[in-house]
């Protein structure tokens, strides 16, 4: 650590899927540390993605999204998740999408109402809009529904403002010392990176429901002279989620591992072999033992 950091915290990212939450953390790292897609609930563990300024660090922890459906095991532990990240943070980052506010977007202002810190309105895909004078009613509309600290509209996918909002961010922050060091961007180890690129590939190469209930697990890692062996287990619920990640003669499972594969290995910088199974494990996110076994404690 060389440098004295003044201020230091951390910063919670929440709202509902698909507003753009992950690809706004990895916009303000500036690094991909989270994963992101077009369907709801990619982001299932908490991630942080750390930033280091010259005089503060910020922890930002990005968040699976809030649901009203309870019904099963993986629901409740990310609504848990969901609730405790709010107490934990220093300032709170209220994401919401500037062409759609939906119930569900209520539903996790609500859960601010309680929260005695400072909340910043980010509205986010402002690409999107074709007149951006259609801001300034939703900024009104905003500002009567909570006292926020700030409201900021960008968009991540442009990097759009992003760094007036990180500007923002900095000035909020308590007085605190450097937590980690300025190289590091996520707390995450590289097993979880791994596992977290291959479900990545998977969710985009199957068009069926499928990505809730497929967790990755790395197996393997092995490095070898010339190059790392990595061997990971896709782990799916039914035989017929099997089938349809193999795909036709197994078509499906070695685009995704190539994929895959490509991406680990810029990650880590070196040759990877890849080795990816797919395994039926019955009824998992209806089990709490089996979650944790496979590491979501
Ligand atoms: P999360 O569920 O809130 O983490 O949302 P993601 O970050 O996974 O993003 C959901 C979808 O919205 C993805 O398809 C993103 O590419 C897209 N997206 C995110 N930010 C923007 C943005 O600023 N503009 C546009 N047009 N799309 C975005
Ligand atoms: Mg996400």
């Amino acid at each position: 650590m060389t440098q004295e950091i003044l201020k230091s915290g951390f910063v919670a990212i929440i709202g509902r899927p698909n507003v753009g939450k992950s690809t706004l953390l990895n916009c303000l790292i500036g690094e991909k540390v989270s994963i992101t897609s077009p369907k709801p609930q990619t982001t299932r563990c908490q991630i942080l993605g750390i930033k280091t300024l010259a005089d503060a660090q910020i922890i930002y922890i990005d968040t699976p999204g809030m649901h009203r459906e309870e019904k099963r095991a993986m629901n409740r532990y990310m609504n848990r998740v969901a609730s405790s990240v709010i107490l934990d943070a220093d300032v709170i980052i209220f994401v919401i999408d500037a062409t759609s506010w939906r119930g569900e977007d209520e539903m996790v202002l609500k859960k601010l109402h309680d929260a005695e810190k400072p909340v910043i309105l980010v509205i986010n895909k402002i690409d999107l809009l074709a007149d951006k004078g259609e801001l300034l009613p939703l900024i009104q509309k905003m500002k009567d529904k909570y006292h926020f600290t700030h409201i900021i509209p960008i968009s991540a996918k442009d990097a759009d403002n992003t760094h007036h909002l990180e500007e923002e961010i900095a000035n909020l922050l308590p007085e605190g010392p450097q937590l980690y060091p300025e190289d590091q961007v996520t707390d995450k180890g590289v097993r979880f990176q791994i596992a977290e690129i291959i479900r990545e590939k998977l969710i985009y190469a199957t068009e069926e429901e499928l990505p809730y209930t497929t967790t990755v697990e790395i197996e393997q890692y092995t490095e070898g002279e010339k190059l790392i062996e990595i061997g990971a287990v896709i782990w799916v619920e039914r035989q017929g989620q099997k089938i349809i990640i193999i795909g036709k003669k197994g078509a499906r499972l070695k685009k995704i591992g190539i994929q895959a594969r490509r991406e680990i290995e810029k990650l880590l910088g070196n040759k990877v072999f890849l080795r990816l199974w797919v395994k039926v494990k019955e009824n998992w996110t209806d089990d709490d033992r089996a979650l944790r076994s496979l590491g979501y404690e």
